[in-house]
């Protein structure tokens, strides 16, 4: 099975588009609530489908970014928004909505601080996640995190271990989207995922691989959780 991207959902003045999502290759997402953007999870080429979608003013009107997992598929992109941002010169804040203790974007964030220190000229606000406990964003959007399951092997190709990883609700106006992320089938996703009018879900799980393999999930667990939603996506299905 394979997916056509863009992908495009909305309900009023609530808009998705998942522009892409490739895994090990790339995810980029945009959502719309009334006039706001907001980013999610922007993988490489993130900026080339942003450009050509909303332009420059309203990519440096940009107030927040939501990141899942520190892996390359999910933050490719990051490095060139923070760099566009600079170049392009944004002057409103913005914030970096990321799981506690992920590493891939502290870092990222610190080395952008340190190469152009004196030439930023907008503030950066790390939100690093601890919790499920809901918050709003400065432009209208409720936002509410659930941890999910998503491990990634060791060096020794046999251990597992868990990553920082969350998937997210997004409500706006009454409307609600699920997001989950990279993650295997577990109950925070449906609970998560349960009764929202859009449900993205990945479909991740390698089918010629059997068992549960703690990183992602079949397209039987996948669609199980996406039909507790109004509606949902099948998203990072393996070509
Ligand atoms: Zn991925
Ligand atoms: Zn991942």
């Amino acid at each position: 099975m394979e997916n056509k991207y863009p992908l495009v959902w909305h309900k009023d003045d609530f808009q998705i588009k998942v522009f892409c999502s490739i895994p090990n290759i790339a995810t980029g997402i945009l959502i719309k609530a009334s006039d706001n953007y907001f980013i999610v999870d922007p993988g490489d080429g993130i900026l080339r489908d942003l450009n050509s979608e909303i332009g420059t003013k309203n990519i440096l009107d940009v107030s927040d970014i939501f990141i899942s997992h520190g892996h390359h598929d999910h933050v490719g992109g990051v490095w060139t928004l923070l760099t566009y941002m600079r170049v392009l010169q944004k002057s409103t804040p913005l914030s970096l909505h990321f799981p506690k203790g992920c590493k891939e974007i502290i870092s990222i964030y610190r080395a952008f601080e340190q190469v152009y220190s004196n030439s930023i000229p907008y503030k950066i606000i790390l939100n690093e996640i601890p919790d499920t406990k809901e918050f709003k964003s400065s432009k209208g959007l409720t936002i509410k995190p659930f941890p999910v399951i998503h491990k990634e092997i060791l060096n020794d190709r046999v251990t597992k271990q868990q990553v920082p990883a969350i998937g997210f609700t997004f409500e706006h106006d009454g409307k609600k989207i699920c997001y989950g992320g990279d993650t295997a089938y577990c109950i925070e996703l449906e609970n998560a995922a349960k009764g929202c009018d859009l449900a993205v879900i990945e479909a991740g799980h390698d089918e010629e691989e059997e068992g549960p393999d703690d990183m992602h999930m079949t397209l039987e667990e996948a669609k199980k959780i996406g039909n507790s939603a109004k509606e949902y996506f099948l998203v990072h299905i393996p070509e």
